[in-house]
């Protein structure tokens, strides 16, 4: 048992009671983070779950350094280099917590998720190193050497396909997808050929001898990583972010194998498996089968960019048009979009909600479950203004009761207010359910100008229907307007 719950430089006998207590820690960590995950699924108790998490890390944090400082053969050498890593790490966390806006996140997360990876690369290449084949002897060899395969594999899998999807949430690169031709047999051959290496690695015996299908099964993980996210379409990007957070869940529970390190597999597990449930999620809400976006993509094979389309002219209107429109409405539905987040209009929509509530008009949002740039951004916006939960609805909840509404305020929200997805099989979004505000009796569009398309580059025919209005200009300067003429 002992030599199996080392962590790295540790070479001295470790005490009995040191045992117990990082066990002890472990477990009250690894229940904190259940009850984290717990918090986490409800607006309400987001605030408690997050609270949670933190103290379940800072028991496993000090439990595993606790153990290496004590297993360690110099203690102060062993502080000193956790302390200045831990110092390092928590710099340059901060800097860019502090610095990231909410619309970046998504690509702050992605880059995150691929440091997963390359930690999960380097713990299987330290493990392989320390402990090549043949030292521990047949089985336990195999077993040893397929863990350390498997955690270099899914690791250099997550690192690629997070950088690349980085790359591309921060318009570094084209969303647009790379279709090569066989994709599908590609990735599978890579699949079958990684197994194989996989399994040649566990009969090896020695460092030069391991080393070879080691080297040749990260590279081609790593091609395989970069190629699945490149497939992959800038509107369906969503499912990407929430199936690498998963695989990087499964790369930590593999690094938790490779060190003996229950704790880690643990909330590798957790991660892993919560990850791929919300893939699951998104997969659903976007009408995707999640088999194709594991398997390299979807969407863009010879599919037609409405751009291309000619749907006549739009019409525009003022904030002071706006506003009367809204004193005579009895029902309102507001459907915000990434470029609320963009103009950070939720507070004057608060406020405008709250006015037009004392005035007796009924007022409520259609929140989309893809809509802005990260699963339930739109709901930690309008949460954040303080709009009440029970006025924010989910698409199903609402999708039904568009006939019956006066004015649509469409805030900022492009692709998932979209008719192509229903109306245009060829459109690359063809099949992903959109908040039908077009049934409304009329329909304002908030954005900045005519010229831009959403995030899945797809002109939007919305914009040109006889009961759709344009109110151009920035979303928070428009609402405010609006307010002021209320
Ligand atoms: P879109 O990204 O489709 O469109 C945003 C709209 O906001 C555009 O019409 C833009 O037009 C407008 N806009 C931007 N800034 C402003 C501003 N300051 N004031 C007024 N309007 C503004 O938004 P949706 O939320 O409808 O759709 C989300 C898209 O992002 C989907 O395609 C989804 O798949 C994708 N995605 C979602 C993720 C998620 O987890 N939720 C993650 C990654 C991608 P203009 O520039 O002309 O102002």
């Amino acid at each position: 048992m002992k030599t199996l719950m080392y962590m790295a430089p540790q070479v001295k006998e470790v005490s009995d009671w040191t045992i117990s207590f990082q066990n002890v820690a472990y477990v009250a960590a690894a229940l904190l983070f259940i009850l984290a995950l717990a918090g986490l699924s409800k607006q309400e108790s987001a605030r408690r779950g997050n609270w949670l998490g933190i103290a379940g890390m800072a028991f496993a944090l000090v439990a595993t350094i606790w153990m290496a400082i004590s297993g360690a053969d110099s203690t102060l050498i062993a502080v000193i280099l956790i302390v200045v890593a831990i110092l390092i790490g928590a710099a340059i966390g901060i800097w860019r917590a502090l610095k990231v806006e909410m619309t970046g996140m998504p690509e702050l997360i992605a880059l995150l998720h691929s440091f997963v990876g390359l930690a999960a690369v380097l713990v299987g290449y330290n493990s392989f190193i320390e402990v090549p084949g043949s030292a521990l002897g047949g089985r336990v060899n195999a077993f040893h050497l397929g863990e350390v395969g498997l955690a270099v594999f899914i690791g250099a899998v997550t690192l690629t396909g997070s950088i690349v999807a980085f790359l591309k949430l921060s318009a570094r690169i084209s969303g647009k997808p790379l279709t090569l031709p066989g994709r599908n047999w590609l990735n599978l051959g890579a699949l079958i050929v990684s197994i194989a290496l996989i399994i040649w690695l566990g009969y090896t015996e020695g460092l030069v001898a391991g080393l070879i299908p080691l080297i040749i099964l990260t590279v081609i993980a790593l091609l395989l990583g970069a190629h699945l996210v490149l497939a992959i379409g800038g509107g369906d990007m969503p499912v990407v972010v929430s199936m690498l957070n998963s695989y990087s869940g499964w790369a930590a529970a593999m690094a938790g194998f490779t060190l003996g390190n229950d704790l880690l597999i643990i909330t590798g597990a957790l991660v892993g498996s919560s990850g791929a449930y919300l893939s699951y999620i998104m997969c659903k809400a976007m009408n995707r089968s999640f088999i194709s976006v594991i398997l390299g993509g979807f969407g863009g094979d010879g599919a037609v960019s409405g751009e291309q389309k000619d749907y006549g002219s739009h019409r525009e209107t003022t904030a002071a048009e706006v506003a009367d429109m809204l004193k005579s409405s009895k029902s309102v539905v507001i459907t915000p979009g990434y470029g609320m987040a963009v103009a950070q209009a939720q507070y004057p929509v608060a406020t405008l909600t709250s006015k037009l509530r004392e005035q007796g008009v009924d007022v409520r949002f259609g929140i989309h479950p893809v809509a802005g740039r990260l699963p339930g951004h739109m709901n930690v916006l309008l949460a954040e203004a303080k709009v009440p939960y029970d006025i924010v609805l989910e698409m199903d909840e609402i999708n039904e009761d568009f006939v019956d509404v006066d004015t649509v305020l469409v805030i900022g929200a492009n692709d998932t207010v979209n008719p192509a997805a229903v109306d245009e099989p060829g459109s690359p979004i063809a099949g992903m359910p959109v908040l039908t505000v077009w049934e409304a009796a009329n329909v304002v569009v908030f954005k900045r100008s005519m010229g831009n398309a959403g995030y899945a580059g797809v002109q939007n025919p919305l914009f040109f229907k006889e009961n759709t209005q344009m109110l151009l200009g920035d979303a928070k300067a428009s609402v405010e307007e609006i307010i002021s003429n209320l």
